[in-house]
């Protein structure tokens, strides 16, 4: 395992402080975005208007966005991504770099000028890197979840702070 795969590229608190201009000047085309607290909380099917007025202005600077998540539960991401009106892989497979690839492809753009959004370090951002892609970590949006997440999430604290790591700007490199 290589370490500075669970480094993001950048950090912000949630997604709507992701400067969306400045993914577009830097030449990025598109967003692969984890649903279960990053998008929305855990059994939520209904995302929040900021969430939405977000995607909106993603559109607006012409980033595709496609949802990237591990659940097993399609229904609800179908329906997520029906109503938000953008494609979505489930089951992904996430950290395998294999899911953003495939999510890559289904919009129809190079890793490189993907950016991969989530909330998690052991799967959105290891993914992310491994794919090739500027990484951005952002809060989980609550607490109340699975066990094994609770888990990942002691162990992504106590290594990052191992590192010492909050952002590391333009480090593109896997
Ligand atoms: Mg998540």
């Amino acid at each position: 395992m290589r370490l500075e795969f669970w480094q993001p590229h950048r950090r912000v608190k949630s997604i709507v402080d992701v400067d969306l201009d400045e993914l577009r000047a830097e030449g990025h085309r598109a967003i692969m975005l984890d649903v279960d607290n990053t998008l929305l909380p855990y059994r939520s099917q209904d995302p929040p208007r900021s969430a939405r007025d977000w995607i909106g202005r993603a559109r607006q600077a012409d980033m595709q966005i496609c949802l990237v998540s591990n659940t097993r539960r399609i229904a609800r991401i179908r329906s997520i991504a029906l109503e938000l009106d953008v494609p979505f892989l489930a089951r992904a497979g996430k950290p395998r770099k294999s899911a953003y690839r495939k999510a890559a492809a289904i919009l129809g753009v190079d890793p490189e000028h993907a950016v991969v959004i989530g909330d998690q370090v052991m799967r959105d951002i290891w993914g992310g890197r491994a794919a090739g892609m500027l990484t951005i970590l952002v809060d989980p949006i609550d607490d109340n979840e699975f066990l094994l997440t609770r888990l990942e999430r002691l162990i992504e604290r106590f290594v990052l702070r191992g590192l010492g790591i909050m952002v590391a700007r333009q480090d593109r490199s896997p």
